[in-house]
């Protein structure tokens, strides 16, 4: 692999592990955080982060319109905007808080067994009246299908993304980050990679 020229984030995706995991990595410095679950993020990271106030929180999962009020709340990044519904109500809730969170689109790069994600042909438009809703677009996310060869998808979703100009690519993960490299992600979302295998 060759030498990176620039610094890619990691986000220490901390979902089903306890404080006592995460804190090492709080009081090293570490910054940036994922969950999955608006739960579980509120229940674990409402005090951490009055304590840690320079965190920035991840939002990695599905996010259903009706736990928006609270996604809002706790998150500071949203990965997985994927419906207009969705858009409307996150435009809703930010400006009623004045937050600023900023948002990945999640693009769906064609396999049948995903579920969510915007499809490559509708993500200009897509992203267009994200804009004019006002929220804040910084780039694209995707989770390629289990046992696939991830780095197709990768490289499909750098040429989407370059095409509408947006400049942050939230992929990669334990197994296939050094690939998401290759094809210059923005933003790693590393689990087991840090905090060892999930029981549950
Ligand atoms: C759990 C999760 C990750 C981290 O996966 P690992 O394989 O443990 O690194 C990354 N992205 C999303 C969306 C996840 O749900």
């Amino acid at each position: 692999m060759k030498l990176l020229n620039y610094n890619p984030n990691i986000i220490a995706v901390s979902k089903t592990f306890s404080d006592q995991a995460i804190i090492p990595l709080l009081d090293y410095g570490h910054v940036d955080f994922g969950e999955n679950k608006v739960q579980e993020a509120l229940q674990k990271w409402d005090s951490i982060k009055k304590k840690y106030n320079n965190i920035k929180l991840h939002m990695l999962g599905k996010l259903q319109t009706n736990k928006v009020k609270h996604a809002v709340e706790i998150f500071d990044y949203i990965h997985s905007l994927d419906n207009l519904k969705l858009a409307n109500k996150l435009a809703e809730e930010i400006s009623k808080k004045g937050k600023n969170i900023k948002i990945f689109i999640q693009v769906n790069l064609g396999d049948e067994m995903q579920k969510s994600g915007i499809h490559p042909s509708e993500l200009e438009t897509f992203y267009k009246n994200c804009c004019l809703l006002k929220l804040n677009i910084i780039g694209t996310m995707c989770i390629p299908p289990e046992n696939s060869d991830a780095t197709i998808y990768f490289k499909n979703l750098l040429n989407l993304t370059k095409k509408i100009g947006l400049n942050e690519i939230s992929m990669g993960m334990t197994n296939d980050y050094l690939e998401a490299l290759e094809y210059e992600s923005t933003f790693l979302r590393i689990g087991t990679g840090i905090f060892g295998k999930r029981t549950n």
